[in-house]
Order: structure tokens, then sequence, then C-alpha cells
């Protein structure tokens, strides 16, 4: 994963409700026509729709123009490093703050997607269907767990356990943290 504010906001953004392999294939010739925040803010927004359609979620386009002018303008070309300011962006929640401000500038922060809260509500034992930004108590667990100095590697290793180990159908047999885990406990007891 790229360590540049811009390309991980790029991804970010582009990644939005769009499945991770078709962002990977479009990503390389997207940043080539557009390498830095200015290019961007230059950008014309019937251009960048036509090239973003294979993507869909054709608002992108406008919020990319967007965010980049303001980057120019408020920020001297650079992405700002402030969850406050960041979250201001068209299309930058808190989520995608989260996501540019640990692996654009190796903060400790959680990154708490649909895929990261159903592994630490398993885990811890938590209740509770609120998505991830409307969970206080789910988003405090998660914020704690972060190790100092180690939060980009924290978030991309949780982000893939999510993905490969603890998705929708959970592979607790091969699970490393099936001891600590709350949902298999129960299981367990229920199986017997
Ligand atoms: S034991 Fe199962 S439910 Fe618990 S973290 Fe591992 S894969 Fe997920």
């Amino acid at each position: 994963m790229s360590t540049d504010p811009y390309r991980v906001l790029l991804a970010e953004i582009l990644l939005q409700r769009t499945p991770a392999e078709r962002v990977a294939e479009f990503y390389p010739s997207f940043l080539k026509e557009y390498p830095t925040v200015t290019h961007l803010a230059s950008a014309n927004v019937k251009e960048l729709r036509k090239l973003l359609t294979p993507l869909g979620l054709q608002k992108r386009a406008q919020w990319l123009i967007e965010l980049a002018t303001r980057m120019v303008k408020e920020y001297g070309g650079h992405v700002p490093d402030r969850q406050d300011e960041l979250t201001k962006l068209p299309g930058v929640g808190s989520y995608t703050a989260n996501a540019i401000l640990c692996f654009g500038f190796r903060r400790d922060v959680s990154i708490v997607d649909v895929n990261v809260a159903r592994v630490l509500r398993r885990v811890f034992g938590l209740q509770g269907r609120r998505p991830p930004s409307r969970d206080e108590a789910l988003l405090k667990l998660a914020s704690d767990l972060v190790p100092r100095g180690s939060g980009p590697e924290y978030n991309e290793a949780l982000l893939d356990f999510a993905a490969l180990v603890c998705g929708p159908e959970p592979r607790c047999g091969e699970c490393p943290l099936s001891r600590l885990c709350n949902f298999y406990k129960e299981r367990v007891v229920e199986v017997i």
C-alpha cells in the first residue's frame, strides 16, 4: 500500500462502494492522468466523469475535483493531516479520514469498516448492529486496541484478517484468536 497521502486519499475515494479488484485495475491509469492534487484540481469534470464511468458512483468525479481544488486553495496542494479538516472535504467521512491518517501519515488511529466491526464484535462479544460509525462502544474499543507506533501494520493485518479468516463464514477451526474469541466459545458451548 502506498504511503503517499494523495495516493491513499485517491484509493480510498475510488474504493467507496466499488470492489477492490476493479479499483486495482483502474488505479494506475488514473494516477498517471492525475499524478498530483494540482492535476486533479484542474481536471475537466466531464472528462473525469467519463473516465470514472467503469467504476460507477458518478458523483465521485465532482467530489474529487472539489476536494482537490480546496486542497490547492486551503492547504497549498497538500492533503490535510487532521481528522476535522479531512472530514470537511466532500466524500471524506470518518472512516476515509482515518484510513488517510493511518496509511498516509502513519497515525495510530483505528479503521473500522463493517468487516472490522464484525471481527471485534465477535471476539469481544459486543452486541449491536448499528453502523460502525455510530457505535460509540465499538469505536472506543477499536481505538484502544491500536498499538502505539504500529497503526498501519496493525490495521492492514486486521483488514486482511477480517477478509480472509473472520469473514461472513468464519474459519474458526484455523483461527489464531479462537482461544480469546467470545463468538467461538459460545458456539463450542452450544455444540456441546
Ligand atoms: S474464532 Fe472464529 S469468530 Fe472468532 S475471530 Fe476467529 S474466525 Fe472470527
